[in-house]
């Protein structure tokens, strides 16, 4: 679906008017009320016999580095009580080992003691408190596991850690089923309404359901019936354990995305098998981690995997659960008329904004603050071993700590600059109560958010210019576009502070015959290119492989106006995704079905390392990825030696003594950035103590993770 067709199918669904009064499609129709809502089935209660939930949307499980140590457990139950006053209908927390060799990592999150269970209370009782509901995941990594003491259905190790497993004995199989069980009694115990099974994304359950990590020829290997009895085992023996009352969710891989994966065939058996097991929902899960194609990335192409889970419908009666890159709710609530699930996961789309939900139901959806799907500061942290929050939202995870209650005094206050940085300082500024002026030299807010919604692939940061476009209209923020302010006009006004937020310039490298190439058009900046709408020649050269270098390379490759990311039949095709009653696993035979690239691109850098390699941690792989399969040539450890009218003139290599020409039509320069803050000397001069933030404060390794974050701390303590 094209981005401006979603916008009106958005604007259309958020307008008073549209509330409908639908009786939706129910799991059990004769226990529904009526649903008056632009969203009548995402915000329907999903009956489970047992207990009710009271709308469609399941928070995903997450890992948020607070899992692991009881200490953090108060921040944890904060986080989870500002989502379930957020009205999401079933939490998942993120997983918890059930033994030691489950482990994701050494003294990773656990429950295996009684005493463990006691300080789980207080996550427990704090969501109840809000009217919530809450299941733990179990997670057991089996050889994902980064530790030595990690087991799995046979000693192969896995292309993305370097510890290899211990094959389990039979007995040892058992001894994992038991602790399964013992893990969902512990969370029953903890005050949780439920556990969900993690039986997907190539963790321990996944390992035994594929001949590719289980080589055994015992009860637990051999056939699919054999392979699959590990799950089924676990399920009955903790409904067995628990009672009937005790929800239990299976996260089923219904997509394995690797090569040898599960047949569609042996994906209904197992489904079929988990719910005569006792299982109250079944999950989607898409993907093991070690696969290469992108599942979550902002390039994914929204609800891009909702087919599967429609696959499923009928197949079970317990209600299904679609996931992936749903994160708006008429997206969610498209989902769920079209029949593909009975309820929608949205795990990061919570982290972005806790009150998501909320605001769908109060028919203000152009208020939710969407997750634009960057990884940056959820799963990236998460591998990194840091406490995840989320790019658009510095408060997820935070919420004990960052607080934006109203100012004791309330101020004047100026904040230059409407890029990430001001517009997070100047919302939460005047949401504290204070009188904000922002000033923006440019015709519109977002600074370099303006190029970047420009990427074939990264339509998702319109959406962060949407939420704050209303967030300056709902604070009162008065906005002043087109002005760029002057120091002279700033001290006149007599501001109780003054925020600089003036963001970045472009670095120039000054490679010889540069200057006279940029006056003949040879050379252009990236701004010229994405914001100025330069023409570009069929052969480029860019010159710097950040970020934004690999950004441009995209933009350059793709024909004008065409995204894969708004085309899921063409996005398909190029990372080979098929139906999985086609081809094993999902992933499709024969060569990608890739567009030729719209231009002849070369990716350079001056560092002998790998291009891309500063990247994201969790999506470095697919831009490099994407631009391979645009042919897109990336040369590392290069100098750049002149620019003249036929090229650029590089030495590298084993070629460093006999400089190559590279004939391009055009060198593009994304060389990194300088800070501009010209305003702060004269400022300072006049005695003023203004603020800097963002890439005004400091342009090395800036990113808008970085300047939301900066902008929202420091208005946080004015
Ligand atoms: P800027 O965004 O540079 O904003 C500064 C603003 O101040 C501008 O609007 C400017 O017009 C205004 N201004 C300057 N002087 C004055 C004045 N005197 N008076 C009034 N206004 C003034 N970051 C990520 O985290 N993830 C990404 O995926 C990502 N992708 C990107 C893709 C591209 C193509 C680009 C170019 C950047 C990308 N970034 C990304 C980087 C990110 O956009 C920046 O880190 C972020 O915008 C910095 O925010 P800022 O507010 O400090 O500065
Ligand atoms: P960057 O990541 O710092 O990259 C700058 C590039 O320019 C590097 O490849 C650098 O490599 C090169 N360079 C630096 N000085 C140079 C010189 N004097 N001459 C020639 N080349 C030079 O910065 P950026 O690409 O401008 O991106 C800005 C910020 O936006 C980054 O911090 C990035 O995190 C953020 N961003 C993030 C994303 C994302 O997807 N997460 C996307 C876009 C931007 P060598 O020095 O080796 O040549
Ligand atoms: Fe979404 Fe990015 Fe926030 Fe993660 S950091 S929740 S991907 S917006």
């Amino acid at each position: 679906m094209a981005l401006a067709r979603r916008e009106r199918v958005f604007a259309a669904n958020a307008a008073p008017g549209r509330a409908a009064n639908i009786r939706p499609n129910s799991h059990r129709k004769q226990r529904q009320p009526l649903v008056s809502t632009a969203y009548p089935h995402l915000l329907a209660p999903l009956d489970l016999g047992f207990t009710t939930l009271r709308n469609r949307v399941l928070m995903g499980s997450m890992h948020t580095g607070l899992e692991d140590r009881a200490k953090h457990f108060p921040r944890l139950a904060a986080y989870f009580a500002e989502r379930a006053r957020g009205g999401v209908g079933l939490i998942v927390t993120g997983g918890f080992s059930p033994n030691v060799a489950g482990w994701v990592s050494p003294f990773a999150s656990k429950l295996s003691s009684a005493g463990a269970a006691r300080e789980h209370r207080q996550i427990t009782q704090a969501v109840h408190r809000e009217g919530g509901k809450i299941a733990l995941q179990i997670l057991h990594s089996g050889r994902y596991g980064y530790h030595p003491f990690s087991v799995s259905a046979s000693r192969i190790k896995s292309p993305i850690t370097p510890f290899t497993p211990r094959a389990l004995s039979a007995r040892g199989v058992d001894k994992q089923i038991e602790a399964f069980v013992r893990c969902a009694a512990l969370a029953r115990e903890g005050g949780y309404d439920g556990v969900e099974v993690m039986g997907s994304e190539g963790y321990f359950i996944n390992q035994f359901l594929v001949t590719h990590t289980n080589k055994r020829s015992d009860a637990w290997g051999g056939d699919y019936s054999n392979r699959m009895r590990l799950p089924v085992e676990i399920v009955s023996r903790i409904r067995e354990k628990v009672g009937r009352d005790f929800i239990i969710v299976y996260r089923l891989s219904m997509l394995d995305l690797i090569p040898d994966g599960q047949s569609w065939e042996e994906v209904v058996t197992l489904a079929k098998a988990i719910e005569k097991a006792g299982a109250s929902i079944i999950n989607t899960g898409i993907g093991w981690h070690e696969a290469r194609i992108p599942t979550i990335a902002t390039s994914v192409p929204r609800a891009a995997f909702a087919w599967v889970t429609k696959k499923m419908k009928g197949e079970v009666g317990i209600p299904l659960c679609t996931t992936n890159r749903i994160n708006a709710p008429e997206v969610a609530e498209q989902v769920l008329a079209d029949g593909c699930a009975d309820m929608v996961s949205m795990a990061r789309p919570l982290l972005a904004d806790a009150e998501f939900v909320n605001k769908a139901a109060a028919g203000r959806a152009q208020d939710i603050n969407t997750c634009i799907a960057c990884n940056q500061a959820c799963l990236d942290h998460a591998f990194q071993l840091k406490t995840a929050s989320c790019l658009v939202n510095p408060r997820a995870c935070h919420e004990t700590e960052l607080s934006y209650a109203p100012a004791a005094v309330k101020k004047r206050i100026a904040v230059v600059g409407a890029g990430p940085a001001g517009l997070a300082c100047s919302t939460v500024l005047a949401e504290r109560g204070h009188a904000v002026d922002l000033f923006e030299a440019g015709a519109e807010i977002g600074g370099q958010f303006n190029m970047a919604k420009r990427i074939p692939g990264k339509e998702e940061f319109h959406e962060t210019l949407r939420y704050f476009r209303n967030k300056i209209a709902g604070t009162g923020v008065r906005l002043h576009l087109n002005r760029r302010v002057t120091a002279e006009e700033l001290i006149a006004a007599k501001y109780d502070e003054v925020v600089i937020a003036t963001g970045v310039t472009p670095r120039t490298p000054s490679i010889k015959g540069q200057e006279e190439a940029v006056r003949s058009g040879k050379v252009l900046s990236y701004v010229d290119v994405l914001l100025r709408g330069a023409a570009v020649g069929k052969k480029v050269a860019v010159v710097g492989a950040g970020g934004i270098g690999f950004d441009v390379s995209e933009f350059l490759v793709q024909e004008a106006g065409h995204s894969p990311t708004l085309d899921l039949k063409a996005w398909e095709g190029e990372w080979g995704v098929t139906d999985p009653a086609q081809a094993r696993g999902g992933v499709a035979r024969g060569k990608p079905q890739v567009e030729p690239p719209a231009r002849q691109v070369t990716l350079l850098q001056r560092k002998a390392s790998k291009p891309g390699a500063g990247l994201g941690k969790t999506t470095g792989w697919i831009h490099r990825a994407a631009l391979q399969m645009k042919k897109v040539e990336m040369l590392a450890g290069v100098n750049y030696e002149a620019i003249d009218e036929r090229g650029l003139l590089i030495s590298y290599g084993e070629k460093r003594d006999n400089p190559q020409l590279l004939e391009v039509d055009h060198i593009v320069l994304c060389a990194g950035q300088e800070p501009l803050r010209e305003l702060e000397a004269p400022l300072l001069a006049a005695g003023l103590k203004p603020h800097r933030i963002g890439g005004a404060d400091v342009a090395a390794e800036l990113d808008a993770k970085r300047a939301i974050n900066q902008g929202s701390r420091l208005a946080a303590t004015l």
